[in-house]
């Protein structure tokens, strides 16, 4: 535990001019209150907030914030009242605090109520004072640290997944880059232990098979850079486990070499000296392509500048390189408190303005101006009930969450709406249902002979494009009457030895109130009128031969739609397809229940089914016209079998580590053949059965992190 003295120390350090008497007071007070508390590890719960505060005095706050930490959990849990805190330690503690406890509160709400409303509230709470997020931020960190200690596993998880998706966000929003990371990371021990300690294990694997290779990165690096006169301090640093976790999801790549846990990064003098800097290294090492950002001319919303490249280094080693000057270095470490902490070192003290750096992010957190900023911090609201989407000219465009893009291209146009045949979200063909996310880039893709699917109906979220797909679908109706109305007349003339034509039902209109033949054929078809009818009025003659039962039944709307329903059953499960269309699956990319698909047709034979990321869809991508939009019609219960080809390392133990992964992620194993032999690999395809493809994915990024495991892909044709 921090004794007072040490706290008092650890501020001294930044601010000796710090009201000592206050920070003592607010020790003494906390301690006093809290009293004979324990906190779920057994420690003296003061313990708490003492650890609080001195999360925050690593970030040089002032004397208010400190003695906020100290106090921040005895309004909500010891006797005290805002009251005296506001007789002991004035009314600008005393706000802090109230702020601190109202968002405590929100937490301890149920998942439904935090929703929405509370959300905002708590964003607005947030705004009052930065502070008081920093305070927040601190205390979540210290309980997150110590979350291990809490027996309720239900609790814990719902801590940790709040940490990972508002509270770690929030951190990164305001450039606390530690804080997220070590969030984040703490978060995923609890919440995926199992992917966690795969990737702990793989990054040691990693390590001893590198032990020196970091080293001789980075002698290289300063080598070139000494060369050219430029002074620099270079690092390696790991990345964190669950960064790499996430690269691995995304990108739905292994981790192979050092260069995907590493990163280098030097720390130069000055700005010019970056941009030298820079150019030395690609002037001695070959440039990967795409890779260059240049954070420096346009920083990152929060405050975070450097140069990022990626070169192929010493050693033949891929590697990411960061660039900065010192201050940068801070910023980037410690946030906006750091950049401004450097700031005022000369100017503050002028005007007495000594933390005038939280007001200066308060007011970045207020200003949200463009599109872009305003999706930073809608980026956290994820309880909001907005999304908002960008067409490919950069417009954006607002709807309710949950829309599609059916939704997205009737809020662009009607005409885009009934044209649509697909779409492509951040610039990959996605199935029409997929719901979009804030910040997607939709573009939707037309086709002149599409029409609106009456399946859109069921995924559809706005008024508009439901209204424009009903108003279709009737109008198809109405195409559906005047198809069965002619093919009865066609059989009922047939049956009484004319020859139809829609000509012979011109001299009738009037009798049956109809404006035009096709009018009075689809109520043929739509059952208001019966063939017999018609045949009465065109050939009066015949009324007497129907009486007197000389002519026999006629063809009746019943029997014309039997015969024509009678291909339409459908086994397969797949919605979108057109009734009694061939279906095939793609030996590309082997679809999966859950996989997301798309249907391309192929006139004469039918439809192919593949995965919407096959890469044989690229020959088609300029057929719109040939894409249909499927998808699967249940999540069938019953188990699916997967196909993974895996190269696995040849050496004892091998093949059970394999085997164990598969079993431990609850897949079972149907089949497994070695296609390729070699002394040091071997290949192999192996069948797994799963629930769907989801199930697939998570035991295949575990086989990925399994070191004894080489490769792992899907089956690809
Ligand atoms: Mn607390």
């Amino acid at each position: 535990m921090i004794r007072q003295f040490e706290l008092l120390e650890m501020i001294r350090a930044y601010d000796p001019d710090v009201d000592e008497d206050l920070i003592n007071r607010a020790y003494v007070f906390a301690m006093r209150v809290h009293g004979t508390q324990k906190r779920a590890s057994g420690d003296p719960y003061f313990s708490h907030p003492l650890e609080v505060a001195g999360i925050l005095t690593r970030m040089k706050l002032d004397a208010a914030t400190i003695v906020t930490a100290l106090l921040h959990d005895t309004v909500e849990d010891t006797l005290a009242t805002l009251k005296e805190i506001e007789k002991h330690f004035g009314p600008e503690v005393a706000r802090l605090v109230d702020g601190v406890t109202k968002l405590s509160r929100l937490e301890l709400q149920s998942d439904h109520t935090r929703e929405a409303e509370n959300f905002r509230k708590f964003l607005l709470a947030m705004s009052e004072d930065i502070r008081v997020l920093l305070v927040k931020l601190a205390d979540r960190l210290h309980n997150m640290r110590t979350l291990h200690h809490i027996e309720d596993a239900e609790k814990r998880r719902r801590i940790a997944s709040e940490t990972t998706e508002i509270y770690a966000p929030l951190a990164e929003r305001i450039g606390l880059r530690d804080f997220k990371d070590e969030l984040e990371d703490l978060a995923f021990a609890e919440i995926n232990p199992e992917a966690r300690n795969s990737v702990l294990a793989r990054l040691e694997f990693l390590r001893e098979q590198g032990a020196d290779a970091a080293e001789r990165i980075i002698a290289g690096l300063e080598k070139a850079l000494k060369d050219a006169g430029i002074r620099a301090e270079i690092t390696g640093r790991e990345k964190r486990p669950y960064s790499i976790w996430l690269k691995m999801q995304r990108k739905r790549v292994p981790f192979e070499q050092l260069s995907d846990i590493m990163a280098f990064r030097v720390v130069v003098e000055d700005r010019a000296h970056c941009y030298q800097a820079l150019g030395v290294l690609h002037g001695s090492y070959p440039v990967v392509p795409g890779r260059f950002k240049d954070y420096m001319s346009t920083p990152k919303r929060n405050g975070y500048r450097s140069l990022h490249t990626c070169v192929i280094g010493p050693g033949r080693n891929r590697i990411e390189i960061q660039i900065r000057t010192r201050e940068m270095h801070e910023v980037a470490e410690r946030g906006v408190a750091a950049h401004w902490a450097y700031k005022q070192s000369e100017e503050a003290t002028r005007d007495g303005r000594k933390y005038g750096w939280l007001r200066e992010l308060l007011q970045i957190l207020e200003q949200a101006a463009g599109p872009e900023e305003f999706l930073e911090h809608t980026k956290l609201e994820m309880f909001q009930d907005q999304v908002f989407c960008f067409t490919p000219r950069g417009d954006l465009i607002s709807l309710p969450r949950g829309a599609t893009p059916v939704d997205f291209a009737y809020a662009v146009h009607s005409d885009i709406g009934d044209t649509c045949v697909g779409a492509k979200i951040n610039g990959r063909i996605m199935p029409l249902k997929t719901q979009l996310e804030n910040g997607d880039q939709v573009e939707i893709i037309t086709s002149k002979a599409q029409s609106p699917s009456p399946t859109w109906e069921g995924f559809v979220v706005t008024g508009k494009a439901r209204a424009a797909i009903r108003k279709f679908i009737r109008s198809r109706q109405m195409q559906e009457y005047v198809y069965l109305g002619r093919a009865i007349l066609e059989k009922a003339f047939n049956e009484v030895g004319y020859e139809y034509s829609d000509k012979a039902l011109k001299g009738v209109l009037k009798i049956f109130r109809q404006e035009t033949p096709e009018d009075l054929i689809a109520a043929v078809g739509s059952g208001v009128i019966t063939a017999r009818q018609i045949l009465v009025a065109v050939f009066p003659g015949l009324k007497d031969e129907f009486e007197a039962g000389t002519i026999g039944k006629v063809v009746t709307l019943a029997a014309v739609r039997k015969e024509r329903d009678k291909d339409k059953g459908n086994a397969v499960p797949i919605k979108g397809l057109t009734p009694g269309m061939a279906v095939h699956y793609a030996n590309c990319c082997h679809p999966l229940m859950g996989d997301r698909i798309v249907g391309i047709v192929t006139p004469g034979k039918g439809v192919t089914i593949h995965t919407i990321d096959c890469d044989t869809l690229e020959s088609f991508s300029d057929m719109p016209e040939r894409w249909l939009d499927v998808s699967w019609e249940v999540e069938r219960a019953d188990n699916q079998v997967g196909r993974i080809n895996v190269t696995v390392i040849n050496e004892p133990g091998a093949l059970s580590a394999l085997a164990s992964v598969i079993a431990k992620n609850l897949g079972n194993i149907l089949n497994l053949k070695i296609t390729h032999r070699a002394a040091d690999f071997f290949d192999m395809a192996i069948d797994v059965e799963v629930q769907n493809v989801k199930h697939l994915s998570n035991i295949i990024a575990a086989l990925r992190a399994t070191p004894a495991i080489n490769s792992v892909e899907r089956a690809r044709g």
